[in-house]
């Protein structure tokens, strides 16, 4: 198994994270639990060595195989909008890196159980790692088409998705549950809709909130 370096050390200091934490406040994050994850996950950890020491700059990066782990911002942003109430299963679509996971497996109390479907096996690979390697034990992670949901665990109370679909898939929208809420980037250009679903017992409400930039949902697996 790979070797991480769990031992905060300059770049990679505490103190570092409390000035990302500073930074996402000024921007309008204003959920303590959030903050709080995300000044205690090492984002250093889920990024190649040589980029290591931009980690904790409010960017996304390249993690390779073409995709990126999302910028600080956006994740405290999506996981603010997924948690207007506690949501006890959530259905993560897009691993990736695993930060955005981190983050999420960090919020006990807030979220209980993450289910996190991934479409290139190297990926899901090393996020399984790295999550292991910092003890989250409420995660659960699948090698598949993150199109389809993950049936046989669903239905969730909240869907997070970090790769943008040209328009949101049915599935997905049927793996929620009564007062369910998705988050997810929704469009084929440069720029994307951040959009918020909420399924209530009358149908499917809609809402956008930001506009993001994230790689494209690619269908099948690899
Ligand atoms: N949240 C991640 C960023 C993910 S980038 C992080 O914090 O690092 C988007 C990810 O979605 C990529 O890893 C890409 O391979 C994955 N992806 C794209 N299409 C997918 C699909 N249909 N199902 C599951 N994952 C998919």
């Amino acid at each position: 198994m790979r070797q991480f370096d769990l031992v905060g050390i300059g770049m990679t200091s505490q103190r570092t994270r409390d000035r990302l934490v500073r930074r996402l406040r000024e921007r309008g994050i204003t959920s303590a639990n959030v903050l709080g994850a995300m000044g205690s996950v090492p984002r250093h950890i889920f990024i190649d060595e040589a980029l290591a020491h931009r980690a904790y700059e409010d960017n996304s990066l390249p993690i390779g195989h073409g995709q990126t782990i999302s910028q600080p911002f956006v994740v405290a942003l999506m996981t603010q909008t997924l948690l207007n109430v506690p949501r006890a299963r959530v259905l993560e679509v897009g691993t990736g890196s695993g930060y955005q996971t981190a983050v999420l497996a960090s919020l006990q109390g807030d979220v209980k159980r993450i289910f996190s479907v991934e479409r290139l096996a190297v990926l899901i690979e090393r996020a399984e790692e790295r999550l292991r390697a910092l003890r989250f034990r409420n995660v659960r992670f699948r090698h598949g088409d993150g199109y389809q949901g993950w049936i046989e665990e669903g239905p969730f109370d909240g869907i997070l998705v970090t790769a943008a679909p040209l328009e949101v898939p049915e599935a997905l929208l049927d793996q929620l549950t009564v007062g369910g809420r998705m988050v997810v980037p929704v469009g084929g250009g440069d720029v994307q809709e951040l959009k918020v679903y909420d399924r209530t017992s009358s149908g499917v409400r809609v809402e956008t909130v930001e506009y993001v930039r994230f790689v494209p949902l690619v269908k099948g697996t690899r």
